[in-house]
């Protein structure tokens, strides 16, 4: 934490002579200042009272009794905490998937992020296997600008590799991406040829580029979903056991072999057990340089609920599936420990409709469990409220491991001055439950209906912009900006 103090009295962000350009006019339109007043801030390592003052987009003064000049909004935070606005490493808000597409766009997706206390979502771009990086970069581009409402960035989905698709990827990178997506599992989709993978780090390594995984061994998944179909068991109740957790444990292990063979750093998506756990811990005894990724429902949800009757089931299923009960107490552990670094939603919103696609057949059910809105909170409610996780360490998880994985700390993830003025009051003492009839996202139905809550983001901040206040959207619509990432290591 760095304080600056000695400085001149709070003024105003003054827009220079002459400057009349339409982003110079919205700057000052936005920029009056916004003072947050008595709040505790906590980051990832520090836990203090003090008063955190905003202006041109930044943070450009934390200390103690600042005084708000003319103009400038002050919210009171007394009694309330003060954190940096959350990052959801996962999100898919554009998705064309399994003959349908996913039912946020990039408004509906967004504010439901920023109701939740999320101010950055790192989306993923994904060009079908047909199409090149390029093509699927302006198709996510023309979703997304205009219209988001808190700040983004893609993880480039790799889905072929060839010398003109490498040629775009350093495009790419040159534009700000500095991560990929890779799927072991959806062979013949999205999923890479193991020498197109093999190429794909060695490029990745070359550029500083983390490499996301969706680690499932395709080949096993496909033969048991034909077995299983063939043998009459099309619920949704035998997902799970197309694809149990030692086809987890085995594709990740693939993937960390595939990463100390090349050199690229990795980061496995929605980890789900204790096999696959294990064989991280075991990479990186071999000098694998790989991080983890934790789901808000396999935290919280186990496979009992992808098991319910009248197809109440399909609104659980998502890929790798939700794990029998035991496994939560291993992934909460593992992110006590150290061993797991960041917890996402891979947030992807089908209708209870999109849904019955595959009623009579459990592999034709689009995948997704939304709960953009929710993991913060959630974590909150079960995590720290329950003294299981520290203030720092909650940070830590929801916001700036995520930032310095992917190369947006410091701007992301911590308060200090310079950074954005991305910013959560957090009323502790709100009590809540969660329902579809009040989320913020198109989807029609929550899978934590009904699950109580405590506390609620009062307000959130996007770059010194109020996006939401009293847990409401209030703010502007389409100011979200996506973020160019350096090579991250
Ligand atoms: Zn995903």
């Amino acid at each position: 934490m760095r304080f600056l103090s000695g400085l001149d009295p709070l003024t105003p962000f003054v827009q220079r002579d002459g400057d009349t350009s339409a982003a110079a006019q919205r700057n000052m339109e936005i920029q009056m200042g916004l003072l947050i007043k008595n709040g505790e801030i906590i980051t990832a390592s520090d836990r203090f009272v003090a008063d955190v003052w905003c202006e041109n987009e930044t943070i450009t003064r934390i200390d103690k009794d600042l005084v708000a000049p003319a103009g400038a909004e002050v919210i009171d935070a007394t009694g309330k905490y003060v954190f940096p606005g959350f990052i959801d490493p996962h999100t898919h808000i554009y998705l064309p998937f399994m003959g349908t597409y996913a039912v946020d766009d990039y408004e509906t997706g967004t504010i439901a992020a920023l109701c939740g206390g999320t101010t950055t979502v790192m989306d993923f771009c994904i060009p079908g296997r047909d199409e090149t990086p390029k093509s699927a970069w302006a198709t996510w581009n023309s979703k997304s600008e205009g219209k988001a409402c808190c700040d983004y960035t893609y993880h480039m989905a790799v889905t072929h590799f060839d010398q003109a698709a490498a040629a775009e990827l350093r495009e790419l990178i040159a534009k700000g991406v500095s991560s990929f997506k890779i799927f072991l599992a959806y062979a013949g989709a999205l999923g890479l040829e193991d020498d197109e993978l093999y190429q794909t780090l060695k490029l990745a390594a070359d550029a500083g580029v983390r490499v996301v995984a969706h680690c499932e061994n395709a080949c096993i998944v496909c033969n048991l979903q034909a077995e299983l179909l063939a043998a009459g068991k099309t619920g949704p109740e035998f997902h799970e056991a197309s694809r149990p957790a030692w086809v987890e444990a085995d594709g990740t292990r693939h993937f960390c072999a595939m990463l100390k063979a090349t050199g690229a750093q990795g980061y496995i998506a929605h980890l789900s057990c204790a096999e696959a756990l294990r064989e991280t811990v075991e990479a990186r005894m071999n000098g694998t340089h790989v991080a983890v990724e934790t789901l808000i429902q396999h935290l919280l949800l186990d496979s009992s609920y992808a098991e319910r009757p009248n197809f109440e089931a399909a609104k659980y299923i998502m890929s790798p599936p939700l794990r029998e009960k035991s496994n939560q107490k291993v992934l909460w552990n593992a992110l006590e420990s150290g061993l797991a670094h960041t917890i996402a939603t891979d947030h992807a919103p089908f209708t209870t409709t999109q849904k019955r696609m595959g009623i009579d057949d459990f592999t034709k059910i689009p995948n997704g469990i939304p709960s953009l809105e929710d993991r913060v909170r959630m974590f909150y409610t079960h995590g720290v409220a329950t003294g299981r996780i520290d203030l720092n360490h909650f940070v830590g998880l929801l916001s700036t491991h995520a930032a310095k994985l992917f190369g947006l700390y410091p701007r992301k993830g911590t308060i200090q001055v310079g950074s954005d003025a991305d910013l959560v009051v957090y009323d502790p003492t709100y009590e809540g439950t969660i329902s579809a009839n009040t989320q913020h996202s198109a989807v029609d139905y929550n899978v934590f209906e009904g699950w109580p809550v405590k506390g609620r983001c009062d307000m959130v901040s996007v770059r010194g912009n109020v996006q939401v206040r009293d847990g409401e959207f209030v703010g502007k619509k389409g100011i979200g900006q996506f973020l160019r990432r350096e090579r991250v290591y």
